[in-house]
């Protein structure tokens, strides 16, 4: 079975906890102790093929950039997270997505994607579909809107990802 890891990034308080928690186990928590890192492990079947997942829910506050390197350098995926409650969590996104270019030697092929969450807070949402839609265009990278306490979109988050993944590293 191939095995691939994945590194969750994105601004403090955004979902990503949430997000791979339910991702790996299927609930949803409502409150993850910020400051918590944690790597999971879960099996998946993509296109007819079983993958094993490593994902890392990352803690770190922006300012500890160094921390973040040395994720990007053993990350082989990368889902970077906003909330589509805070408009500001997209510039967090912005940056992270430009240094992992810097560390991974430009942006061929990086395996990434983009990750709105709380799409159910319909009276909160700040990041309207046209930016998404044109951000989605301008980097070129795939934005999904998601909710992990519905359960919506999640699980096509980590298929994408790993769909590049494979491309990306076909050897093993
Ligand atoms: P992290 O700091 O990025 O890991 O964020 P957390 O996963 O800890 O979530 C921060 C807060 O947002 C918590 O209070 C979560 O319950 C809440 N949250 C996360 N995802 C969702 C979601 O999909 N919907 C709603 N309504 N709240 C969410
Ligand atoms: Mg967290």
């Amino acid at each position: 079975m191939r095995q691939f890891n994945i590194v969750v990034l994105g601004a403090g308080g955004v979902g990503k906890s949430a997000l791979t928690v339910r991702f790996i186990r299927d609930v949803f928590v409502e409150n993850y102790d910020p400051t918590i890192e944690e790597e999971y492990r879960r099996t998946i079947m993509v296109d007819g093929e079983v993958s094993s997942l490593e994902v890392l829910d990352t803690a770190g506050a922006e300012q500890f950039t160094s921390l973040n390197e040395v994720y990007i350098k053993s990350g082989r995926g990368f889902v970077l997270v906003f909330s589509l409650t805070q408009d500001a969590s997209l510039k967090e996104v912005d940056n992270l997505r430009k240094q992992i270019y810097r560390i991974k030697g430009g942006d061929a092929g990086v395996p990434i994607v983009v990750v709105g969450t709380k799409l159910d807070l319909v009276n909160e949402r700040e990041v309207q579909r046209s930016t998404i839609q044109s951000l989605s265009g301008r980097w070129d990278l795939p934005f999904y809107e998601t909710s992990a306490k519905r359960n919506w979109h999640v699980t096509d988050v980590f298929e994408d990802l790993l769909r590049q993944m494979r491309i990306r590293y076909p050897a093993d």
